[in-house]
C-alpha cells in the first residue's frame, strides 16, 4: 500500500458494515468487483482501485470490513492493513447509514479515525429514504464537517462529495510537497550559550557582536546590563538569552562561586532557549560537569548544538583530531546523539557563521511538522520492514501514528494491544524519524498507545 500511496493521492471509505461502501466504491471507480452484500460483517480485504475525477486521479480504496466484529484469524491483518491505509490517506470519507441515524459503532469509528489528522468528509448516504432525511441533523454530533447527503445507489450528492474530497486531496497534497520546509517558521530563535567557566562564552558572544547587526537589547533600564542581546541574521533574530550573566559570569567571586553559577545560570538561559550551544573546551575535551550542563538542556525538549571552541589550539595535531574529539563526546554524551557537533575558534571567528546556519536549522526542526500521510507512509515502510517484539501473547502491530506536537516534536505510535517498545526499538524509530524528516539536533519525544486508549510510556525520548 505504501508504493500506491506514494504515485499518487489516496481517498479511503471508511463506515460500518452494509452502510453503502461498497455501492459507493462502485460508483466512483466504474468496477462492478466489489460484492455488495446485504449481511453485515462479511469481511472483505481492503480493496483498491483507480478513480478519476475531472481529469484528477486518485486511488479509492474501501476499507471493507475493518470496522466491525468479525471471527475470522486473518481480521487482526485485516485491521492492520486498513488502519495504515486510512492513516495515509488524503482524505477519509465516513459513510454513514441516514436511516439509523448516529448508532455506537459509527462513534467508535470516528474515535479512530479523529486523532489520524486526516481530513473527513462524512457523508449520509440513503438519503433516497425519508427516514434517512429526517436525521440528518443527528450526524453533526460526530464532529465532523462538512456533512454531505449522498444515495450512493442511485448516485445523488455523489458529485458534490467528489467536488469536496478533490478539494481536501489538493490541500493534502501541497502540504505534503513542503515536507521538508517548516509550517510554523519561529519569528525569533532564542540561544542560550552555556558551558563551564573559561570554555569562551563571553569570547563567543563578543565575537557574534562584532561580526554581526546588533538590533536592539531587551529591557532597557531595568538593568544596567542588557538581559539579552537580538543580532540579525540572514533576515532572521536570533536573541541571545542571559548575555549579561555570560559575561558577568567570569568577573565574581571565588573558582567554586562560578563553578556553581555556571549550572545556573545553563538551568536559566535554557528554560527561555530554542536552542542551547553547549560550549566544550576543546583543549580539555568534554567533562562531567560538562554533561551535567548538557543533561539540562536535553531534558527541557531544547535543540542541542555541541561546540568545541578554541579548535585554533588544536591545529597540526594529525588528520584524525576531530574525529577523536567527536567520538570521545559522542560516547560521554551517549543521551545527545541527535546533537551535531561544530569546531569553531571564538578567538579568531573561524565557522562561526556555520555556528549561526547551525542554529537556524535546529530551531526549524524542533518546529518542522510531518504532514500526516506522510508520516504513515513513513510507519508502513518502517515497521513492515522491521516489526516491533511483542512480549506478550498477542502480536505488536503498529497501526499508525500521528505528530501531536512541535518544539519538540512529538510523535505518538498507535498500536493494536498496550504495550511499550523496547529502548532500543524505540531509539530505531526516532532515528529513523530524523533521518527520513530532516530533524537536526533536536530532542524528539515519542509515546507508544492502544488504538482508542492510554499511553503506557509518556516518558521523555531523546
Ligand atoms: P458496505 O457493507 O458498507 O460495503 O455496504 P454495501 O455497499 O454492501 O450496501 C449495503 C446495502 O445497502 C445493500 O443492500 C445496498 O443495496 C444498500 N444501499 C447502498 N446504498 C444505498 C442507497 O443509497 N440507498 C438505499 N436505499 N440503499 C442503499
Ligand atoms: P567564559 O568563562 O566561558 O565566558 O570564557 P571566556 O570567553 O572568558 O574565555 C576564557 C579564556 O579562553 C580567555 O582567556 C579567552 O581569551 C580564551 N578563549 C576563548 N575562546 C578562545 C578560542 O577560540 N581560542 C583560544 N585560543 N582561546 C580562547
Amino acid at each position: 500500500m505504501a508504493t500506491r500511496n506514494a504515485q499518487g493521492p489516496t481517498v479511503v471509505l471508511v463506515g460500518r458494515p452494509n452502510v453503502g461502501k461498497s455501492t459507493l466504491f462502485n460508483r466512483i471507480t466504474g468496477v462492478r468487483r466489489a460484492i455488495v452484500t446485504p449481511v453485515p460483517g462479511t469481511t472483505r480485504d481492503v480493496n483498491a482501485q483507480p478513480a478519476e475525477w475531472q481529469g484528477a486521479h486518485f486511488t479509492l480504496v474501501d476499507t471493507g470490513g475493518v470496522f466491525g466484529a468479525n471471527e475470522d484469524p486473518l481480521h487482526e491483518l485485516v485491521v492492520e492493513h486498513g488502519m495504515r491505509a486510512i492513516a495515509s490517506a488524503d482524505a477519509i470519507v465516513f459513510v454513514v447509514d441516514g436511516r439509523q441515524g448516529v448508532v455506537p459503532g459509527d462513534e467508535e469509528i470516528a474515535k479512530t479515525i479523529r486523532p489520524m489528522g486526516v481530513p473527513v468528509i462524512l457523508a449520509v448516504n440513503k438519503t433516497d429514504d425519508k427516514r434517512a432525511r429526517a436525521r440528518l441533523a443527528e450526524f453533526h454530533e460526530l464532529g465532523f464537517e462538512p456533512v454531505l447527503e449522498i444515495a450512493a445507489e442511485h448516485g445523488e450528492g455523489v458529485a458534490d462529495l467528489l467536488d469536496d474530497v478533490m478539494t481536501h486531496v489538493k490541500r493534502s497534497r501541497q502540504e505534503t510537497g513542503k515536507d521538508t520546509a517548516a509550517k510554523e517558521e519561529p519569528k525569533e530563535t532564542s540561544v542560550a550559550i552555556i558551558g563551564r567557566p573559561n570554555v569562551g562564552k563571553s569570547s563567543l558572544v563578543n565575537r557574534l557582536l562584532k561580526e554581526e547587526r546588533v538590533m536592539v537589547s531587551d529591557m532597557p533600564g531595568t538593568t544596567r546590563d542588557p538581559i539579552d542581546t537580538v543580532l540579525r541574521f540572514h533576515g532572521h533574530d536570533l536573541r541571545i538569552v542571559d548575555t549579561a550573566g555570560i559575561r558577568r559570569a567570569g568577573k565574581v567571586a571565588s573558582a567554586a562561586a562560578v563553578e556553581s553559577l555556571s549550572v545556573l545560570l545553563a538551568r536559566r538561559a535554557i528554560t527561555r532557549a530554542d536552542v542551547a550551544v553547549l560550549l566544550l573546551d576543546a583543549t580539555e575535551g568534554p567533562t562531567d560537569q560538562d554533561a551535567a550542563i548538557a543533561g539540562e538542556a536535553e531534558r527541557v525538549g531544547c535543540g542541542v548544538i555541541i561546540v568545541a571552541n578554541k579548535w585554533d589550539l588544536m591545529k597540526g595535531q594529525g588528520e584524525d583530531t576531530a574525529k577523536r574529539f567527536d567520538d570521545e563526546v559522542r560516547r560521554r554524551f551517549k543521551f545527545l546523539d541527535f546533537a551535531p557537533i561544530l569546531h569553531i575558534s571564538a578567538a579568531t571567528g573561524e565557522r562561526t557563521p556555520k555556528l549561526l546556519e547551525m542554529i537556524e536549522k535546529v530551531a526549524k526542526s524542533r518546529m518542522h511538522r510531518v504532514p500526516t500521510a506522510a508520516l504513515n507512509r513513513f510507519i508502513e515502510a518502517v515497521t513492515t520492514a522491521h516489526a516491533p517484539v511483542s512480549p506478550g501473547k498477542r502480536e505488536v502491530r503498529v497501526l499508525y501514528a500521528s505528530q501531536t506536537a512541535v518544539a519538540p516534536p512529538e510523535f505518538v505510535v498507535f498500536t493494536n494491544v498496550a504495550t511499550t517498545f523496547h529502548f532500543s526499538y524505540e531509539r530505531f524509530l526516532v532515528n529513523r524519524l530524523r533521518d527520513s524528516f530532516g530533524f537536526v539536533g533536536t530532542p524528539i519525544r515519542l509515546h507508544v498507545r492502544r488504538r482508542g486508549g492510554r499511553a503506557r510510556n509518556e516518558a521523555a525520548k531523546p
